[in-house]
């Protein structure tokens, strides 16, 4: 067997869902190159959209598939806004209308979670099965008093076993309407500001990492505006005639992450 040559690039931020999975099934060939990239000490980050499970268990489902994972290797969207805040609003106190495992981690992170209007800095929009009234009720009182107004997404839904359910969007266009405000920032993908949480975490510049992934509209868009080389992966969602239509153009268009340079 021919020996692999080294991998091109420092640092490899790789979609999950489509790219190293499948549901439940590991793509052929990820596992190989996950220790080949390894074997060579290149960086590796794995990014998800979805705000609804801790990184943790990311990093449990790629253990489970015989991928080696820390909850530390895996970004998504809430540690994304996590990273911003962090970086911009130390200490804040926020109001977050998010699932009991959601605002635990902005809890962990060190912020004040406060139902008072008058005591809330920031309202964060995500994805809530627990949605009430009074939830909605506090972050539009904070909000016409000037709380800041921040996403983790802005999908207008979101897939869970059995269905597509509704997701931040509609959250958003309620307070967006009641308040006459307008969110302020997203975190998730496409935004930049998942992509600099990950490069960040890599250390490595941006002409030295890989994005890599399944979708167009956000790997693909997400990696070429902010200036990182990017491959596009057929094993997802993404078929060559969708990618012929779209007018991108990712670094490379690759079968699998199985043929990643
Ligand atoms: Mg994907």
């Amino acid at each position: 067997m021919i020996e692999r040559p080294e991998p091109r690039y420092s640092g490899y931020i790789l979609d999950l869902d489509g790219t190293i999975y499948l549901s439940d099934h590991l793509i052929p060939g990820a596992k190989a190159t996950l220790a080949w990239l390894r074997k060579h000490e290149r960086r590796v980050l794995f990014l998800s959209n979805k705000p609804l499970e801790p990184r943790s268990h990311y990093a449990a489902k790629l253990e489970r598939l015989g991928i080696p994972a820390h909850t530390e290797d895996v970004i998504n969207s809430t540690e994304s806004l996590l990273h911003y805040l962090q970086q911009h609003h130390s200490g804040a106190i926020l109001w977050v209308i998010g699932e009991p495992l959601l605002s635990q981690e902005f809890r962990e992170a060190g912020f004040g979670l406060s139902d008072d209007p008058t005591a809330i800095d920031i309202v964060v929009a995500a994805f809530d099965r627990t949605l009430d009234y009074a939830k909605l009720n506090t972050a539009h009182q904070a909000l016409v008093r000037g709380a800041r107004f921040y996403a983790t997404n802005a999908d207008r839904t979101c897939p869970i076993a059995g269905g597509e359910l509704p997701d931040c969007a509609g959250v958003i266009a309620f307070l967006e309407a009641t308040t006459g405000r307008e969110v302020e920032l997203v975190a998730g993908k496409p935004s930049e500001h998942i992509l600099r949480a990950a490069v960040d975490r890599l250390g490595v510049p941006r002409r030295d990492c890989l994005m890599v992934g399944d979708r167009l509209a956000t790997d693909m868009r997400m990696g070429i505006e902010n200036g990182l080389d990017t491959a596009l992966v057929l094993s997802g969602v993404t078929s060559q005639d969708a990618l012929a239509q779209s007018g991108l153009k990712p670094t490379y268009v690759l079968q699998s992450v199985a043929e990643l340079p």
